[in-house]
């Protein structure tokens, strides 16, 4: 996976977050503010414009750039949280010009670790920690499993894995009550709705895997 793959993955998911944006507001509008599409969307438009300016060289000075504009134009508690999260990832791929499947799941690992810093949420307390941390794990899990590192179907595979963990993710918060961001001071109230920030993952990782297949 080259830098190429890597814009094509972002420019899915701006068109994702761009489409789904309604849907994203309004699972917000339920237990949030309803500004979660919205803003998204404003951060993911944003970065597209900044990847035609600065055209960067490999894929850890892309992802670097899109955090860092996520951090710039996202307001709310998203923007710093994905922005990290794409940040971490690309600082983790450091000047490599070609990524395999196992050195995309140690990156993505650091940008799950850096959410974690930033957030300081545990897996079940209703955010997107809920979606990125099982799609860490079975991406994990199918590199393990093996397949050819080389072959592009295998690494579709386990990127398919890693996004079907992160909709099974998303859709486990439904019964949860939250215990972190804006939807918490809900309580009890918070339960019965699909996190935001979890389904706007799982929206992210379906369009890493579109774009894998
Ligand atoms: P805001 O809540 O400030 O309006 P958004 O609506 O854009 O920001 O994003 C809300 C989402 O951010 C939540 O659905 C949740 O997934 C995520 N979130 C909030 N707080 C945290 C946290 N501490 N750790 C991880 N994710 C969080
Ligand atoms: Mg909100
Ligand atoms: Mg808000």
């Amino acid at each position: 996976m080259d830098v190429a793959f890597f814009a094509s993955w972002i420019e899915e998911a701006a068109r994702t977050v761009s489409s789904d944006r309604e849907r994203l507001t309004a699972l917000d509008a339920a237990i949030g503010d309803a500004d979660h599409g919205t803003n998204l969307d404003r951060g993911f438009t944003a970065v597209a414009h900044a990847l035609g300016t600065a055209d960067p060289a490999t894929p850890g000075a892309l992802l670097t750039l899109v955090g860092t504009t996520l951090i710039r134009k996202v307001g709310g508690a998203s923007g710093p949280l994905y922005g990290t999260f794409f940040r971490e990832t690309g600082k983790a791929l450091g000047d490599d010009a070609e990524v395999s499947v196992a050195r995309l799941h140690t990156a993505l690992q650091a940008g799950l670790a850096g959410v974690r810093a930033l957030g300081s949420a545990a897996e079940g307390d209703k955010t997107m920690v809920d979606a990125l941390a099982p799609a860490v794990r079975a991406l994990e899990e199918a590199v393990r499993d093996g397949g050819d590192p080389a072959d592009p179907t295998d690494a579709a595979e386990a990127i398919g894995a890693a996004a079907a963990a992160a909709r099974t993710g998303a859709e486990s918060t439904i019964p949860l009550q939250a215990r972190k961001g804006r939807a918490s001071y809900l309580g009890p109230r918070s339960v019965g709705h699909e996190d935001p920030g979890a389904a706007s993952t799982a929206l992210i990782l379906a369009a890493l895997h579109a774009v894998a297949t």
